[in-house]
């Protein structure tokens, strides 16, 4: 190599390799995110071989902290949460309050002192929203009842974690103070941050309110996409930085109120979502820098303390889930989901292990446990899901023998339909009849369409068993009305192992597009450049000749 290059190294080497083994997690069924800790420990310094630069991962990390809490600010409605605050608020509170006890009773075992065994307890109490949503989303579970009381959860313990991150710190500096100025001296350090913390949010909602919108608007009225695209990403960077600089917040605090305020118009969260993109790199980059402060000994020197950190992730957190849920008189089902969904530690279990070892609070070994108990609680989370599966399977089949039995109704033949975007709308609108099935991947397009009457399958086409449950085997046409023609040629694929004969009718927007899925199967390819020409001189000529 040239040059000392150790930027660039440790970017290529950690997404190089963090795609290596996110493929083969995606293959054995595991979460990819389980693939990225383990690339960090490859690139780490306690595997043989490469070692990324440590200090430089932590920093590119603190860029993904920014952007994935910007993410739950965006994703951040209060509407939301208030329509399940009645069991989130309480549910949350109690469930923190328990991790944390056992937390705390691990630590005094371990010999740690109260501070620690407390940011202990709080990292072993929230779960990772990266995994909550992508379980939830790939049981379609988002839309439902137990989907929304978990998202409400977790969002109130990720507001629980962002006081957390604020106050430790402060309450760290102020304990400190105490042996100089005694009580008064950790008073006041403690109401200064909080001051602070409060002037930054007054200034947010005052200020930025206005102000972010505006600067939105006008950048795009440059009709400049590209400097759109640009305005959101420094809107988040800039806040998360600058408040950090001027008010003293963390980071992340910074970027979860840029991104709530952005979410309040329809047009900047649109605008928002386009930067996910750079959002998902940089938190790939984030679980690397992760999996590079795992040792992996730990697993043989301290098997049990290991084994009870994940104990109290999974068993003692989902007990205590579990309770709360039926105090509320929920089903035993909604209890079951909602326990499964937490039963996992993430993204701020690990922000807040970083600082307190930073604060010298936690141990080093302490940030080990955590470590070890998220990615095995991470790798634990999808069995925990398929029990909670079978147990439903097996009490729908008993209510289905308690019922009457009905002699099984032939489907009757339809069309299916992929994708409910501006093709697929215009599709259904034409439609006559009922048979159409709409298979669409992005939940909040389908309450539209169910009010229409549609049969609706909501999940992603590509796999075969969501073809399947739209009903593919009795349909006479598959009308694929995606934009991406590699997606649509694994659809086609699927849909010809499930059924041979099927005409096939997909779309395209250039020559090599349409050649390229015509040679895979397809029996219509329409080109939408060319229909708008054609309707363009339909039109025109029909105007010359009168
Ligand atoms: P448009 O380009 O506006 O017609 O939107 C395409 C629509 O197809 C969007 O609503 C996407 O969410 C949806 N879509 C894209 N890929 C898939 C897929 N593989 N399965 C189901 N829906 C999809």
């Amino acid at each position: 190599m040239p040059h000392h290059v150790p930027l660039i190294a440790t970017i290529v080497a950690g997404l190089v390799l963090a795609f290596i083994f996110g493929a083969i997690a995606n293959r054995l069924r595991l979460p990819v995110l389980v693939g990225y800790l383990v690339a960090g420990v490859a690139v780490g310094p306690f595997t043989p071989g490469y070692v990324a630069d440590q200090p430089l991962a932590n920093q590119l990390a603190e860029i993904g902290v920014i952007l994935l809490m910007f993410g739950v600010g965006l994703h951040f409605s209060l509407k939301d949460l208030m329509s399940v605050r009645k069991i989130a608020i309480p549910g949350a509170v109690v469930q923190i309050g328990a991790a944390t006890i056992m937390g705390v009773g691990l630590a005094a075992l371990l010999g740690w002192p109260l501070g620690g065994g407390v940011v202990f307890g709080l990292a072993l109490s929230v779960a990772s929203t990266v995994v909550l949503l992508r379980a939830l989303q790939e049981r379609r579970l988002i839309e439902t009842e137990r989907g929304r009381i978990a998202v409400g959860w977790l969002i109130v313990e990720d507001l629980a974690m962002v006081l957390a991150l604020v106050l430790i710190p402060a309450v760290t500096t102020a304990l400190s103070a105490e042996q100089g100025s005694g009580l008064a001296g950790m008073g006041m350090a403690l109401a200064i941050t909080l001051g602070k913390v409060g002037a930054f949010i007054a200034l947010m909602l005052i200020v930025g309110r206005r102000v972010i919108p505006w600067v939105l608007h006008w950048t795009a009225h440059t009709g400049s996409r590209e400097l759109f695209r640009l305005a959101v990403l420094a809107i988040a960077l800039g806040v998360a930085f600058g408040s950090a600089g001027l008010f003293g917040v963390s980071f992340a605090l910074g970027a979860f109120f840029a991104g709530m305020i952005m979410s309040e118009s329809e047009l900047s969260q649109q605008a928002a979502n386009e930067t996910l993109p750079l959002r998902d790199a940089f938190a790939v980059l984030f679980f690397v820098s992760i999996g590079m402060l795992f040792n992996p000994m730990i697993l043989i020197q301290h098997p049990l303390p290991v084994l009870a950190t994940l104990g109290i992730i999974v068993v003692g957190k989902s007990i205590a889930a579990f309770l709360i849920v039926r105090a509320f008189k929920h089903g035993t089902g909604t209890a079951l989901t909602i326990s499964a969904s937490l039963a996992q530690i993430g993204e701020f279990s690990f922000i807040l292990a970083a600082l307190g070892t930073e604060l010298e609070l936690l141990p080093p070994e302490g940030r080990d446990l955590i470590l070890a108990g998220a990615i095995l609680s991470i790798l634990v989370n999808p069995i925990l899901f398929r029990l909670v599966d079978r147990h439903m399977e097996k009490s729908a089949k008993r209510e289905l023998a308690a019922e009457e039995v009905t002699p099984p109704v032939k489907p009757a033949p339809c069309v299916v339909l992929v994708g409910f975007g501006r093709v697929g709308r215009a599709v259904t609108e034409g439609f006559i009849g009922k048979g159409l099935v709409v298979i669409e991947s992005e939940s909040e397009r389908l309450e539209e369409l169910r009010t229409q009457g549609f049969k609706v399958v909501d999940g992603n086409a590509v796999k075969s068993e969501i073809l399947v449950e739209a009903g593919l085997e009795h349909a006479t046409h598959l009308l694929i009305a995606v934009p991406n023609a590699f997606e649509a040629a694994t659809i086609v694929e699927q849909a010809r192992r499930i059924s041979p004969k099927i005409t096939i009718i997909a779309r395209a927007h250039s020559d090599a597009e349409v050649e390229f899925l015509t040679a895979r199967g397809v029996d219509h390819t329409i080109m939408g450049e060319r229909e708008i020409a054609l309707g363009m001189l339909s039109l025109a000529q029909t105007r010359a000749k009168a």
